[in-house]
């Protein structure tokens, strides 16, 4: 069975049967069998039954705040992901015109040369709970748009989200076989890949499931898309606005949760601004409430599962036994237990720390002083993981001329932890390979053909 556990009380939230193997099967056959139709509507026509089904999800929004604070523990005060949702999915359908555009290369008396942009069939989105409709949607609105047909299987601790998706877009017109909501097991969704079911996979989650989704496709040249965790830093140079710093980068720590993949992980503030950073993050965080995320009063509810949050606990532990400072009193935390955590803010951290270096996809941060640019750019590429990287200060041409030396996949100055469906989502090192929305978004989910015609 795939059980949803609430991290709420633990308590069974709800359970799902797994396809067969030959059920699996079955879905992959239909959705090739549906793909060509789907590709014959015109794309204006894709994208009005796309986007209808967006409009439907928005309007499922009030129920559908509160089962995500049941599945996964976000707040119901945050209400909600259908402005991002909503917003990506409208980008990408304005978009779409001019990014499947074919190149026309020739068009003479002679000669009519030109390359299509085709779909590549049917598209496999595996996607994860932390954020469950918006990672979804960057993936299953382009593909639809493009022509593919799409199989969407969801993360076990979000289980309605592709079923309330499915029906989202199935209310909207959109034909059964085109968009399925499909509960696979591990062991299926690698079979499926590995007997070239799919013309592409889009894998968002963790770096051990992107490396079975990786060998699962070895040899059978299935187009991939990997985007994985991060251990995204933030930088305080010396002339930054500190106080719009810490506020935007505590909350990019700690909101979710800590939960996010461009959550912020750690901290380096120029030496002048380090203790008046420390302090105002320090007094922030220490205002949250941590609670039962159905509370309207609740700012951070409990991890997702019980494990993950031991899983922080431990390692904020190992921080202290080697000498980080906790700066959060746990007294202001009386709710801390099971899935449900104490934020934390660490300092006098090293990057021999498991906290410093490995994802905690929690809310503990570490924060360190630099003397320079130089410092804070070798730490930053200290890392395994290159998701985002947030630099403050009030020089776009000096964020630039550190944004080109660290090893990322988006440069962010003044901001953090917003995904624009106007740039390419990507990574580098362990953070994955491809990109998504944007444009070249469009060009993953699609492959190039080529028509060399001669007229006579
Ligand atoms: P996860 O355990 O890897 O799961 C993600 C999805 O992949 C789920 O649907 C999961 O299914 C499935 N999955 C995992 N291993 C699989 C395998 N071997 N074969 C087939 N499917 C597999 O990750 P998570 O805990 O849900 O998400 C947190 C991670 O995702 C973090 O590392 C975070 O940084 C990363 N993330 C990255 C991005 C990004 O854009 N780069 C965005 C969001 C999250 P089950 O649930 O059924 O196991």
């Amino acid at each position: 069975m795939i059980t949803c556990i609430s991290p709420i009380d633990g308590s069974v939230y709800a359970e799902r049967t797994p396809l067969t193997s030959g059920q699996a099967q079955a879905a992959v056959a239909r959705a090739r069998d549906a793909q060509a139709a789907w590709a014959m509507l015109e794309l204006h026509e894709r994208i009005e039954l796309v986007m209808a089904g967006v409009a439907n999800v928005g309007r499922m929004n009030d129920e559908i705040v509160p089962e995500l604070a049941h599945q996964m523990g976000r707040p119901v005060r945050y209400g909600g992901e259908f402005g991002g949702f909503n917003e990506r999915a409208t980008h990408m359908a304005e978009i779409a015109q001019d990014a499947l555009a074919p190149i026309e290369v020739e068009d003479s008396v002679k000669f009519k040369r030109l390359i299509k942009r085709v779909p590549h069939g049917v598209v496999l989105v595996v996607a994860p709970w932390n954020y469950p409709y918006m990672t979804a949607i960057n993936t299953v609105a382009p593909a639809l748009i493009a022509g593919n047909t799409v199989l969407l299987k969801h993360a076990s601790q979000t289980p309605l989200v592709g079923e309330r998706m499915a029906q989202a877009f199935y209310d909207a017109g959109v034909p059964e076989d085109v968009f399925q909501n499909v509960f696979l097991d591990h062991q299926t969704t690698s079979d499926l890949i590995a007997a070239k079911s799919f013309g592409f996979v889009n894998f968002t989650g963790s770096v051990g499931g992107g490396k079975a989704i990786e060998q699962a496709a070895a040899g059978t040249f299935t187009g991939l898309g990997l985007e994985l965790g991060g251990k995204d830093p933030g930088y305080v140079c010396d002339d930054a606005d500190t106080d719009a710093a810490v506020d935007t980068l505590i909350d990019g720590a700690m909101f979710n949760a800590g939960q996010c993949c461009c959550g912020i992980e750690r901290i380096y503030v120029a030496e002048k601004h380090f203790d008046a950073f420390v302090e105002r993050a320090v007094a922030i965080v220490s205002a949250y409430k941590l609670g039962n995320p159905l509370d309207s009063e609740t700012t951070l509810g409990p991890m997702a599962q019980a494990r993950f949050a031991e899983a922080v606990r431990k390692q904020t532990a190992d921080a202290v036994a080697a000498g980080a400072k906790a700066h959060i009193d746990p007294a202001l935390f009386p709710e801390d237990g099971g899935a449900y955590l104490m934020p934390q803010i660490l300092t006098n951290v090293t990057h021999d720390m498991a906290v410093m270096r490995e994802e905690s996809f929690g809310p503990v941060v570490g924060i360190m002083p630099v003397k320079d640019d130089d410092e804070a750019i070798a730490l930053m590429n200290d890392s395994d993981y290159g998701l985002t990287a947030s630099v403050w200060t009030a020089d776009t041409a000096r964020a630039m001329a550190i944004g080109d030396r660290i090893e990322t996949g988006t440069v962010f100055q003044n901001r953090a932890d917003y995904l624009d469906p106007g740039l390419c989502w990507t990574g580098c090192k362990d953070t994955g390979r491809g990109g998504g929305l944007s444009e070249i978004g469009y060009h993953n989910l699609t492959r190039p053909k080529s028509y060399h015609l001669k007229k006579a």
